[in-house]
Formats: structure tokens, sequence, C-alpha cells
């Protein structure tokens, strides 16, 4: 008919298809809002439940921090008004190192070595691309904002920093991928400090000077030395090595390693339930967190031109790496809505903010992304607690953003070959960092130390870290969490066919290249059959 009435008829016949599309369209919408019951709304309320309550939690702790301020309470009364957010730290921590272990077991298990190498090498290629990018858009924004215009006069505090070398720093990751003491690296790292020792050097003179007369004197002098020594803190890096080589070989282990992939599977299902009931106490801790710094930060409006200028850079940077670059590498690689899979991270993005704490916040990370986004446990399970530990965007840009920062308030200018320099050591330091409250400021000194920059320094914008801290732990998690979904995304062709539930994987994968790989273990009669089949091997 459209054909017949001739070309111009065409668009009308159009515009009217589209209005009664669109009419269609909003008579269905009104129906649905018209038939929506309370159970509807009870069903909604239900599965958003933990992410309205953190939001409400969220702004009660914003009111109840800056109602209470006012009173200026003492450091006893803060520490006695923070201690349901204490607690939420400590639950938190609590399950991070059986987490840790226990899903990187079972993720690598549950893999054969094909599918962990090509999901590691897309999980690897994502963490370099991401964490150039961040250091990039650091260095861009403070070359082009410049807040450390004008000296350091506005800043008074100057404390002592403890100075580490870089080629100690980078050998101390080494050291704490292999840790010698699987036990001790669940409560400490290794750290090289400095010590001093004296030289005795043998001189033989043989014409008098400085009134020595002729003959063999032995002088002493002193000489700094490193010290390897230890600090009290989970070494991830040792743990996540061990881990992943470990639940490799329990992998390849055929029935032999049954066992010890069913007692991790398990160990690894306890801590999630665990998690599932701390999740209920996690709004009433965030809100304490949160109110407990607002009562206890100082006053902002003290705070000088220069930091203010430089704590907006930091935050537009950040801003730019998870509002823009993160979501659109989302969508580029996996042509999904970004928006949708952030609104399933909510959660764990305020838990990290609450916390400041990208190890603490990866109970719920896990959580999120598996139950609100669907994302396969064999991805979440590899490559979140790797992420975790070595992924940390929001520190990397901060670090080289701090340090040009620091450079500008001592009137330095960087060339080109500084500024490199920076942005290696900025993402070595960033790799190097624990995910806990302020660890990208220790790591700092690294890469001040690269360019030669004052490490007390870093005492100036130590007033402002503990804000910024929070932005950059959530940028950290939201950098880990994109990165499951596009290494999940990627990967899904390896992954079909290999059962989407994490708790049936190792069997499934392991008895793969068997002809009796159908038969299901949990029944009795069919396991006679796989010891059958074994003996026939
Ligand atoms: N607090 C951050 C984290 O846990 C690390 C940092 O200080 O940058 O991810």
């Amino acid at each position: 008919m459209t054909q017949s009435n001739g070309e111009n008829q065409v668009p009308r016949d159009r515009f009217q298809l589209l209005r009664q599309g669109i009419q269609n369209r909003s008579n269905r919408a009104k129906k649905r809002v018209q038939n929506i019951t309370k159970d509807d709304v009870k069903g909604f309320l239900t599965r958003n439940a933990f992410v309205l309550l953190t939001i409400v939690a969220v702004t009660v702790g914003i009111i109840l921090g800056f109602g209470l301020r006012p009173y200026k309470m003492s450091y006893r009364e803060v520490v006695y008004f923070s201690f349901p957010g204490e607690l939420l730290m400590r639950m938190l921590q609590m399950l991070v190192l059986p987490l840790l272990v226990s899903s990187l077991i079972t993720g690598m298990a549950a893999l054969d070595s094909r599918a962990s190498g090509k999901m590691g090498a897309r999980a690897v290629v994502y963490y370099m691309t991401t964490t150039v990018i961040a250091v990039f858009i650091g260095i861009v924004m403070v070359l082009i904002i410049h807040p450390g215009k004008g000296g350091k006069d506005e800043f008074t505090r100057r404390d002592k920093i403890e100075q580490v070398s870089p080629a100690d720093a980078f050998l101390d990751l080494i050291r704490n991928m292999f840790p010698p003491n699987i036990v001790q690296a669940c409560t400490q790292q290794f750290k090289t400090t400095y010590g001093k020792r004296v030289v005795h050097v043998r001189v033989t003179v043989n014409d008098s000077f400085f009134n020595l007369t002729n003959g063999t004197h032995v002088l002493s002098r002193e000489e700094v030395i490193p010290v390897l020594g230890t600090v009290n803190s989970i070494n991830a890096l040792g743990l996540v090595v061990f881990s992943m080589g470990f639940g490799l070989i329990i992998g390849s282990m055929k029935e032999q390693g049954q066992p010890l992939r069913d007692f991790f599977d398990c160990l690894n299902e306890a801590i999630m339930r665990l998690v599932a009931i701390i999740m209920w106490y996690a709004p009433v801790g965030i809100m304490f967190l949160i109110a407990g710094k607002i009562v206890e930060m100082d006053d902002i409006t003290q705070m000088g031109s220069q930091l203010a200028m430089y704590t907006i850079t930091v935050i537009v940077g950040l801003s730019i790496h998870a509002l823009v670059v993160l979501p659109t590498l989302y969508f580029l690689v996996t042509r999904k809505n970004p928006v949708v899979f952030i609104g399933g991270l909510l959660q764990a993005l305020i838990t990290a903010i609450g916390t400041s704490s990208s190890s603490a916040t990866l109970p719920i990370t896990f959580k999120c992304l598996e139950e609100n986004n669907g994302i396969d446990k064999r991805v979440t399970r590899f490559v979140l607690p790797v992420g975790a530990t070595i992924n940390m965007d929001g520190t990397a840009l901060y670090e080289a953003l701090a340090a040009i920062f620091i450079a500008q308030v001592n009137n330095m200018e960087m060339n080109f070959g500084q500024i490199l320099t920076i942005s290696i050591t900025a993402t070595a330091a960033s790799i190097g960092a624990a995910g806990i409250p302020q660890a990208g400021l220790v790591t700092m000194v690294i890469v001040l130390t690269s360019v030669g920059l004052p490490t007390d320094d870093i005492t100036l914008i130590i007033a402002v870290d503990w804000f910024l801290d929070r932005l950059r732990t959530t940028t950290n998690v939201l950098g880990d969490s994109i990165g499951a979904g596009i290494v999940a995304h990627l990967s899904r062709h390896e992954l079909e066919g290999t059962g989407t539930d994490g708790q049936t994987d190792n069997s499934v994968v392991e008895e793969k290249d068997k002809t009796y790989q159908l038969i299901p273990i949990n029944n009795e009669h069919d396991n006679d059959k796989t010891a059958d089949g074994d003996s026939n091997m």
C-alpha cells in the first residue's frame, strides 16, 4: 500500500508507523505502571535491599558526621564512635586471606592450562593498558592544571619520611612474590630497611701526611647498608603467586587432585556464605566509618589554595578514568551498557569509599560481580584476587600526579626523561602497593626518590590523603571489576561447554579427556564405574 501511493507517501507512512509505535509503547508502559502490585514493589526492594540500605547509610553517615562536628569530640570519643565501623573493617579483613587463597586455587584448578593461560594473558594486557592510561591521565591533568604554582610557602607541616631506594623496592617486590615461609606470608611482608656498618680499611702510608706516620694504619668509616626486614601486613603478592601455582598443579592432577579441589571449593563457598551474612552489617559499618571520618577530619576551610587545587586535580583525573575511560573500554569490548554493569557494583564501590581498602572490599566485589552482574565464577575467582593485589589504576594515577605536584611546589621543571621515569615507577609502585588504607602514600617514596625529589614533601599532601585515598580505592575496585567483565566476555568461548557453575567445574574439566566424562561423580553406582575406568587405563 505504501509503495502504490507513490514515493512521497513513504515518509508520511513511516512517520505514522513511528507515531503508532511510540503510542503502543507508551500504552504498554502505562499498563505496566497500572499493573504494578505491592508484590512487585516488595520484590524490587528485596532485590535492591543492600544497595538501597547502603545509600541510606552513606547519607545518614554524612549528616551524622557533619551534625556532630560542632561538638568537637575528643580523640577517645571519636575512637568509641567509630567502633562499629572498625568492626566492619575487621570482619572484611578476616575473610580476605581465606577468600584470596581459596578463590585463586579453585579458579586456577577449574581451568585447563590453555584456558587459564589465555585468560591470564587477557587480564595482564587489560591491567597494563588501563594502568598506563591512568598514569597518562594523571600526568596530563597535573601539567595542564598546574596546582603546585606558587612554591611551598603555604605548607607548614614537615616530618621525616623513611627513604627507600627504587632498586631495593623493586627487589622487595620480587622477594615478596616468593615467600620462603607460606605461614609467615599470611602476616608479614619483606621490606628493606637501612642500617649502618663500620668498615675498616687498611692503609699503608709511605709518605707522612695528615699527621700519619709511615707504616700500616687501620681507618674506620660508616657505610649505609640495606637490611632485609619485615613489616606486619599480609603478603598478598606471595600468596597470589603460590595459590596460582598450587591451583594450576592440582587442576592437572586428575582424580588424585580431587580431594584438594573439593576442599578449596568448599572453603570458598563457606567464605562466600559468611560474606552474605556480613553484608547485612555492612551498611551500619559504612555509616559509622563515614561519620567517624567526617567528625575527625581537619577543617577543610583552612586548606591552602594549592592543596585545594591539587585535590581538585586528583578528583578530575580519577573521574575521567573511572567515568569515561573504563566504561568506554567496557562498551567497546563487550558492546554492553556500562551503566548497567556499574549499577550492579554500587555496593562494592560504596564499601570501597567507606573502607579505603580494595582488599577489604574484595568479598563484596565478588558478591556484586557474581550475583548482580552474572560474571562466571571461574573468571571472578581467577581475575579478582589478582586484580585486587596488582591492578590499581587509581593509585597509579595518583602517584604520578602527586610526584609532579611535589616537583611543582619545589619549582623543579621535569624533563621528558624524568616524566617517563615517574610513569614507570608510578606503575611499579601501584603494583607493589597493598590494598590497604593509604598504602599508595607509602609507595610514593619510590617514585619521588627515582627522580630526586625530596621524600619529606609527602607530608605536604597527607592532610587530604584520607579523602583522596577513598576515591582512588573506588577507582581501583572499579578497574578490577570492569577487567573481570571484559575478560569474561573475551573468554566466553573457552568457558562455554565446561559448565557455568563454579562448584562443578573442577570435575567437568578434570574428566574432560576421558571416555567416561559424562558420568555424574556423586552417584554411588557411577563412582564404581569411574573406578573401573581408571583401572582400565
Ligand atoms: N587504599 C588503596 C587501595 O586499597 C591503595 C592506595 O593507598 O592507593 O586500593
